[in-house]
């Protein structure tokens, strides 16, 4: 059964903590920026993991294309129709593998290949397959390793989906947002039903293990109604996963979004609105809520791992297992490894630059103190699994305060055992982490998850 919806909070309590950010909040734990993380310290992380021989790699990678620019797209993108730009591209992604790769050891081995976008299959088939020959020159991916893709159905084709399937990716995830077409014209992005139905069979009957779709709230004309039509397709679907984002209006940063007539959004308590009727709908269908946005089937590792208390979520989404050392490649990647979080420069000309004056493209790093680190973990672990037990608590500084004041709105519940976020918290999970952390720098980062292709 789907939560209630806190509909006792202030409305101005909705608009600040509600579910007002596109992506994930995680993006911003723990990730302070340090502009002048430097070349030497960046080898000094690398030369970190190069001694953790034993360590599971994760690996991710940013493709940063797109045939047309969607209005409400918060990605990393360009908009290109030439093969030349992709091809220059993999050949920097190329030498950021080369480079990375000669400091910590050629053919490590991979558990975990995620590849995201932009538009990954913007790439033409012989582009695809170099991308992975690229990877596979340079780690070894293990023989059960999870291999996943994010996938545009506009872009989507029998050919190609056998293709991705050849090249190993067991999993795919395709962006459908919404399928009422007065939404998709008003954010630039029309794809029927007929259409996406098409290519998710053919994604099935080509034998992807897990499908995902990605759906958005939030958008220009979306109503009650409408979006419940949409779900309701969605279900008929059969997908594995479904990841339900919030959109985020803010052009000041995304000039593109100015092309979205605000008067056509719908209100803070519209929106949780929308979003509970996600809830409801994709658990009354049997589906569980896991995370912040995501609902997965019963049977899905994502949901035990959930119940047991150890779902975690690196920058490339949510994932059962330990945590591992992940490694981003291309422009605005983000990785996680050695108790380091370091960021690839978002625009792609200077990522090549630096890459061709044989730099590592880094923006921004920061090293972790075990102070950022065990704060970091603390959260995650709240904002994974819903609780924090006792003795996690004490991991937290200030924060812990902070969270136990929420049990005045009922959104936590604090006992001797440590915090639970209630049923009614779980809408505003978001907001209430990110308020917390003293180490929020709140969309300045993009969490790799979703809302892309
Ligand atoms: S939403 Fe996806 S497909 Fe659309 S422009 Fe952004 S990255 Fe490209």
């Amino acid at each position: 059964m789907a939560p209630p919806l806190p509909t006792s909070l202030p409305l101005e309590f909705l608009e600040s903590h509600g579910l007002a950010a596109q992506g994930c909040p995680m993006s911003s734990l723990g990730l302070v920026k340090e502009d002048h993380f430097t070349q030497a310290q960046y080898l000094g992380v690398l030369e970190n993991l190069r001694q953790r021989t034993d360590e599971e790699l994760a690996i991710y990678v940013h493709v940063p294309f797109c045939h047309v620019r969607c209005l409400y797209c918060a990605c990393d993108t360009t908009v290109t129709h030439s093969i030349e730009k992709v091809d220059q591209y993999l050949d920097a992604l190329e030498r950021e593998m080369d480079m990375v790769t000669e400091r910590i050891g050629r053919g490590r081995r991979v558990e975990q290949l995620h590849v995201g976008g932009g538009t990954p299959n913007h790439l033409n088939e012989p582009q695809l397959a170099r991308l992975m020959e690229i990877v596979e020159r340079h780690f070894q991916l293990a023989p059960d390793a999870c291999t996943s893709i994010e996938c545009n159905p506009r872009r989507s084709s029998v050919g190609q989906l056998e293709l991705l399937y050849g090249l190993g990716f067991r999993r795919i995830s395709f962006g459908v947002q919404d399928l009422n077409v007065d939404v998709q014209r008003a954010i630039g992005r029309v794809q029927s039903l007929n259409m996406v139905r098409d290519v998710f069979l053919t994604a099935r009957e080509t034998g992807f293990e897990s499908i995902n779709l990605d759906l958005v709230y939030g958008l220009p004309f979306q109503t009650e109604q409408g979006f419940q039509s949409t779900l309701e397709q969605i279900l008929d679907l059969g997908p594995d996963r479904v990841a339900c984002f919030s959109y985020a209006h803010d052009p000041a940063k995304r000039p593109h979004q100015h092309a979205i007539n605000t008067a056509h959004l719908p209100s803070a308590t519209e929106k949780l609105a929308l979003f509970h009727r996600a809830v409801r709908t994709f658990t009354e269908a049997g589906y569980r809520w896991v995370g912040l946005d995501v609902f997965v089937r019963e049977d899905d590792e994502l949901y035990d791992a959930q119940v047991e208390g150890r779902l975690y979520r690196n920058s490339i989404g949510y994932t059962p297992m330990p945590a591992k050392q992940v490694l981003a490649f291309g422009p605005s990647g983000i990785g996680e490894m050695a108790d380091a979080l370091v960021q690839n420069e978002s625009d792609l000309k200077l990522w090549q630059k630096r890459l061709n004056n044989g730099q590592f493209p880094i923006a921004w790093g920061r090293c972790l103190s075990e102070s950022d680190g065990r704060r970091r973990r603390a959260m995650l672990h709240l904002m994974c699994n819903l609780r924090l037990p006792a003795s996690s608590a004490a991991d937290l500084d200030q924060e812990y305060e902070q969270l136990c004041k929420k049990a005045e709105h009922g959104l936590v519940e604090v006992s001797e055992d440590g915090i639970r976020v209630t049923p009614q918290g779980r809408y505003v999970l978001h907001g209430i982490c990110a308020e917390q952390d003293v180490l929020v720098d709140c969309g300045s980062n993009q969490w790799r998850f979703g809302i892309s292709a």
